[in-house]
């Protein structure tokens, strides 16, 4: 496998952007090690990648279900034979130590091994007709090309999500990965190609909004899968609303574990350090508020901080870093004004709290595990995502007030609650408004084969994973089948009035 591959890949050539602009990506964790110059591409780029995923429809909608999944199976094969070198490569771009990325291409491989049996199973309905001599069915159809748009967090699995359903179901793809995270998504698109991919069903076109805003407007594009920020999201479902695209949405989130007295507190801090704190807190489902009852709250915050302080943060390529770097200048700055918020809100820097300084850190962007105490429901702290390694503690002292702080605020993709009563177990299921709820784990976690997703500002309904995701990648059609030989009105011929 080559370390670093820096074009784009249009209907199976690889190439640099038709205006020959570029964009840097750098280490996050060792900001001297630059790791390539990767094509900004614009309007003329995506085009021709639309044209190329057009034309590729064609065979590849085509194909058997079941032949297309053998593809996928030697896709998920390639990746299990590259793993650790791809991991290391994703740890050297987007930071999250190298045990995390070779989870993510674990992840790929799962979703890779199970989309490849769904195209053994892409079932329909029969159902009777209410006339006589009739059969009646619904069978899947692809919808034609996907334009997928990821964030740089998960660089290998989330795309996976995306491109292995929609593959499988017989749709073609535009691929516009991350500006933080060009390299894996690239590395990924060369796995996908040796795997035996034709020319065209899948496309890479590098940039960062220029391009993302172009695939999303374009006319031929039928659907676009995106993940990142709310904000982002919102423009794209605009975009789509207007030109009648299906498109799915997984946003942000700001997420709840709940820790009632009765909790194991030996379980909860295991939880808590890897739900608040790996990939540096920046995760769509980290743990990113503690919302524990005033009973064990001065016991847990004082057993978090010391196993917060005790992190190793480093470069995720080096022995034993358990914490790497945030991604960048720009994530940095944001997570430290964060903080001045907090403070000025009258929350307690208890842990943490500025950056990390260090041989091993000061030539990257390195925030130290930070607990924020004394935070209130109202605080911009408590209702924004902050997306660092930084966890709002809120007190409470009953069941209900839990799940009133967990549920008043925008997002609601993952969340936990730690007790041992069953019966409170169950009522949080149904009451905590979020997308996925643990019970006894941290808000992170998610398996292939699940569906996964939240609900209010984090997602549109759509589901990524498990059964779910081949709605979104298929179409119906209704097939009636009259084998009478003569016409049949339904609604009035097998009506008497
Ligand atoms: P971002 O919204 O800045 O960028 C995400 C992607 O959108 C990038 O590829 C970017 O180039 C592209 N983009 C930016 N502007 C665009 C536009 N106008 N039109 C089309 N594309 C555009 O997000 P980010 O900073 O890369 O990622 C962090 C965010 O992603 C966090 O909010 C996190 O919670 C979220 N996230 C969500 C999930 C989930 O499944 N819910 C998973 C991972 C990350």
């Amino acid at each position: 496998m080559k370390d670093v591959i820096t074009q784009n890949l249009i209907g199976g050539a690889w190439q640099d952007s038709a205006s020959g602009a570029t964009f840097k990506n750098i280490n996050p964790a060792r900001n001297s090690d630059e790791i390539g110059s990767f094509p900004e591409s614009g309007v003329e780029d995506v085009d021709d990648a639309v044209r190329a995923a057009r034309s590729a429809f064609k065979t590849w909608s085509r194909m058997p279900a079941p032949a297309r999944g053998d593809i996928l199976r030697r896709i998920g094969d390639l990746l299990t034979e590259h793993k650790s070198a791809l991991a290391f490569q994703m740890t050297r771009e987007m930071g999250k130590p190298f045990f995390e990325t070779k989870g993510d291409v674990q992840e790929a491989i799962d979703t890779a091994y199970y989309a490849a049996t769904e195209t053994r199973r892409l079932f329909g309905h029969t159902v009777p007709s209410e006339l006589p001599n009739k059969f009646n069915m619904s069978i899947r159809r692809p919808i034609g090309v996907v334009g997928v748009i990821t964030a740089w967090n998960f660089p290998v699995a989330v795309p996976t999500w995306k491109m292995f359903p929609a593959l499988a179901a017989g749709n073609t793809v535009v691929f516009k990965p991350s500006e933080d995270a060009p390299n894996s998504g690239a590395l990924l698109t060369k796995i996908m190609v040796d795997a035996g991919l034709p020319d065209g069903v899948l496309n890479l076109v590098q940039g960062g909004a220029g391009a993302g805003s172009a695939l999303v407007e374009h006319p031929d594009v039928n659907a676009v899968s995106f993940t990142g920020s709310t904000a982002t999201g919102s423009k794209i479902g605009e975009a789509c609303g207007r030109m009648h695209k299906r498109f799915s949405l997984e946003m942000g989130g700001k997420n709840p574990a709940i820790v009632m007295a009765d909790a194991d507190l030996d379980l909860v801090l295991e939880g808590l350090v890897w739900g608040a704190f790996g990939t540096t807190g920046q995760r769509c489902t980290a743990t990113s508020r503690l919302i524990v009852h005033e009973d064990v709250h001065d016991e847990l915050v004082s057993r978090l901080k010391q196993r917060a302080d005790a992190l190793r943060i480093g470069y995720g390529n080096e022995d034993k870093v358990e914490m790497g770097p945030v991604i960048n200048r720009k994530g940095a700055e944001k997570i430290l004004h964060y903080l001045e918020i907090g403070k000025e809100e009258g929350a307690t820097v208890y842990a943490g709290g500025k950056r990390a300084t260090g041989a091993d850190v000061d030539d990257g962007w390195f925030i130290e595990p930070t607990i924020l105490t004394d935070v209130t429901p109202e605080m911009r702290v408590a209702r924004e995502e902050i997306f660092g390694p930084v966890l709002s503690v809120l007190k409470i002292s009953s069941y209900e007030e839990a799940i009133d702080v967990a549920n008043n605020i925008e997002y609601g993709l993952s969340s936990a609650i730690y007790t041992k009563d069953v019966s409170m177990a169950f009522r949080a299921m149904h009451d905590i408004e979020a997308g996925i709820t643990y019970i006894n784990g941290p808000t992170i976690g998610a398996e292939a084969h699940m569906p996964f997703g939240g609900v209010k500002g984090t997602g549109n309904g759509h589901r990524e994973g498990g059964w779910e995701v081949f709605e979104f990648y298929t179409e119906t059609k209704t097939v009636y089948v009259d084998y009478s030989g003569r016409l049949q009105k339904a609604q009035i011929d097998n009506v008497e009035d």
